[in-house]
C-alpha cells in the first residue's frame, strides 16, 4: 500500500445497517480532520475468507465486526489478542504494515472505561460485582472485572448451565447464583451490570427485585436502546449511580479508530448527541 492512499476502514456483519458505528467513526474523521471513509458493509458468511483477503488491497487498514462473523474472523486472522481469545470473539481487525490480520476484542475495556468516566469514584476493591446475564456481552465484562482485579463476581443468568460454564472457564473467583435468587445477588453489590438482552425495545423487562441495592453501589445496564431503561431508573431512585449502555458502545471504538487512523478519539457529550441524533 503506497503511503498517499486515502485510509479507509469499516463495519462488517449481515445485516449492518442498524450499526451506530459508521456515524460515530465519521464523526471522529471530521472531527480530526482526517481524510478517510468508514463503510458499513453487509457481508455474507460465506464470503468473509474473501472479503478479508480483498479488502486491504482496496485501501482498508482495518475494520470493526458484528454479528454474525465475531467468532468466524478468529480462525481467519494471523494473530488474536489473549482477551479475543478469552471473549471468544473479535470485534475490531487491524491489517498490519506486513498484511497480516490482527484481530482484538475491545468490548472489555469500552464497557471498563466507560464504567471508569460513568462512575468515576468506583474501584475494583470496593466489594462485590453482580453480573446479570451469561452471553457473549457477559464475557467481555467478565474478562474485564478479573482483569481488574474486582475480588468476587456474583453470576447469575436465566439458563444456569451457561452461568456455570463461564464460571468453569473464567474461574472460582466467580459465584454463580440461581435465576429465581437473581436479587439476592444484588445484596451488598458494588457494582450491578444487566448484560442480558432485557429491558431493550420489544423486548420483556428485567425483573429482578431490586431491595438489595445500596445508595452509591453503581448500576450499569448494557441496554443502550431505550437509553434510560427501569433498571437504570429505579436504581437512580434507590441512590444508585447509573451508567448506561451508550458508553460502553462509544469506549469499545477508540482502540480501532486510534490503530487505523493514529489520534486517540475522546468519547464526550458532543460524540453521545451525534451518534443519538438518528436513533
Ligand atoms: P446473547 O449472547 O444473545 O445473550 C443474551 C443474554 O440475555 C443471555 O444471558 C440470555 O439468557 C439473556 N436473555 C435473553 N432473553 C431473556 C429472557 N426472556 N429472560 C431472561 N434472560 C434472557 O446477547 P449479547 O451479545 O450478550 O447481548 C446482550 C445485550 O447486551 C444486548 O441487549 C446487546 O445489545 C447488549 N450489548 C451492548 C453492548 C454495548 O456496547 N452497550 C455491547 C454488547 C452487547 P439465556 O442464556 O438464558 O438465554
Amino acid at each position: 500500500m503506497t503511503n498517499n492512499r486515502i485510509p479507509l476502514a469499516g463495519v462488517i456483519g449481515s445485516p449492518v445497517s442498524h450499526s451506530l458505528s459508521p456515524r460515530l467513526h465519521t464523526y471522529w474523521l471530521r472531527r480530526h480532520a482526517i481524510a478517510g471513509y468508514y463503510i458499513p458493509m453487509d457481508i455474507a458468511q460465506e464470503d468473509l475468507p474473501t472479503a478479508l483477503k480483498t479488502l486491504p488491497m482496496l485501501g482498508f487498514v482495518g475494520i470493526n465486526v458484528t454479528i454474525p462473523h465475531k467468532v468466524a474472523v478468529l480462525s481467519l486472522a494471523d494473530t488474536v489478542t489473549d482477551r479475543a481469545s478469552l471473549i471468544g470473539a473479535a470485534n475490531t481487525l487491524t491489517w498490519q504494515k506486513d498484511g497480516r490480520l490482527f484481530a482484538d476484542n475491545t468490548d472489555g475495556q469500552g464497557f471498563m472505561d466507560s464504567l471508569r468516566a460513568g462512575a468515576p469514584d468506583w474501584t475494583p476493591d470496593m466489594g462485590p460485582a453482580a453480573v446479570i446475564g451469561a452471553g457473549g456481552a457477559a464475557r467481555a465484562v467478565l474478562s474485564a472485572l478479573i482483569a481488574a482485579n474486582v475480588p468476587s463476581i456474583r453470576l447469575t443468568n436465566r439458563t444456569r448451565t451457561r452461568a456455570e460454564a463461564l464460571r468453569a472457564e473464567f474461574g472460582n473467583r466467580i459465584e454463580v447464583f440461581d435465576w429465581v435468587q437473581a436479587g439476592n445477588a444484588l445484596d451488598g453489590a458494588a457494582l450491578i451490570v444487566n448484560t442480558t438482552s432485557l429491558g431493550m425495545t420489544g423486548k420483556p423487562e428485567l425483573r429482578i427485585p431490586l431491595d438489595g441495592l445500596s445508595p452509591g453501589s453503581v448500576v450499569l445496564d448494557l441496554v443502550y436502546s431505550p437509553l434510560e431503561t427501569r433498571l437504570l431508573n429505579e436504581a437512580r431512585e434507590a441512590g444508585c449511580i447509573a451508567v448506561d449502555g451508550l458508553g460502553m458502545l462509544l469506549h469499545q471504538g477508540a482502540p480501532g479508530f486510534e490503530r487505523w487512523f493514529g489520534v486517540r478519539p475522546t468519547v464526550d457529550e458532543e460524540t453521545r448527541k451525534v451518534v443519538l441524533r438518528q436513533t
